[in-house]
């Protein structure tokens, strides 16, 4: 989880997608006060379940990419880097059949809301990842937008790659897959980025339960398609396409780095 600038919705969103403290702890109401500053690169693991598959995820926090007092530019450089370097070194060990997988397989990368479209620092923060990560791009906090600010935004957003930056690209469907699968693919690459919303409390309304946010207007909820790209994204990440972004991962960026070090090796 990355972004240039601090306070769109990283930490939230992370415990949205994935951790399930809202659920073991029901009588917190104001959980939303104890996500404090992100202000290191903080590694969680998880453990979640889908549709009876367990799996293990690490996933990374970050401060925003433009604090300048910590320098979080270098930071996630070095940590994606060090993954890299921990796997290589371990490949080339004795044990090389049980390695653990560090690799950082996905960049989720924060785009503010309030902007027109990305900012030149953006620009610069995706150009230094993306050689070395597949980024997927989402807009920030979606619910202060309207539907058509949203798609406004989204078409901006698409421009990235006029600037040479190279986003994670969807695999192309085999001519072969049926119909329905190959619109879900289309509705997923034309979600890029996905709009998301984050909430670390539960709401009730109309006898309902769920995670949301409170508006003296009306309720949002986070897992409602009509509110935002959440489930989308969330589907894509731990169920159709974990295993592409590995293989992308494992294929180019990390393809790249190790041809990298072994010419350094041989300089
Ligand atoms: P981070 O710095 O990117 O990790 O951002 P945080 O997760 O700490 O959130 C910063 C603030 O934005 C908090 O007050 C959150 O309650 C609020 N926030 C988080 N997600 C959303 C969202 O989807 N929509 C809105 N409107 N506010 C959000
Ligand atoms: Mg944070």
């Amino acid at each position: 989880m990355v972004s240039f600038l601090s306070g769109l919705g990283k930490s939230t969103l992370i415990n949205s997608l994935f951790l399930t403290d809202l659920y073991k702890d029901r009588k917190v109401l104001n959980a939303e006060e104890r996500i404090s500053r992100t202000v290191a690169i903080i590694k969680h693991t998880v453990g979640i379940e889908e549709k009876g598959v367990k799996l293990r995820l690490t996933i990374i926090d970050t401060p925003g990419f433009g604090d300048a007092v910590n320098n979080t530019e270098r930071h996630i450089d070095d940590y994606i880097d060090q993954q890299f370097e921990q796997y290589f070194r371990d490949e080339s060990g004795l044990n090389r059949r049980n390695i653990q997988d560090n690799r950082v397989h996905c960049c989720l990368y924060f785009i503010s809301p309030f902007g027109h479209g990305l900012r030149p620092l953006d620009v610069d923060c995706m150009r230094a990842l993306h050689e070395k990560v597949n980024i997927i791009p989402v807009l920030a906090k979606a619910d202060s937008l309207t539907p058509a600010e949203v798609c406004r935004k989204k078409m901006k957003v698409t421009e990235i790659k006029q600037f040479g930056i190279n986003i994670y690209q969807f695999p192309e469907c085999d001519s072969d897959e049926d119909e329905d699968f190959k619109t879900q693919e289309q509705i997923l690459k034309n979600s890029i980025p996905f709009a998301v919303i984050g909430s670390n409390v539960q709401v009730e309304s109309k006898g309902r339960k769920f995670r949301g946010r409170v508006y003296p207007w009306g309720v949002v909820e986070v897992e409602n398609p009509a509110h935002s790209d959440f489930l989308l994204l969330r589907n894509m990440l731990v169920r159709t396409h974990m295993q592409d972004l590995k293989d992308v991962t494992r294929e180019i960026h990390y393809e790249n780095y190790r041809a990298q070090c072994i010419q350094n090796m041989t300089r």
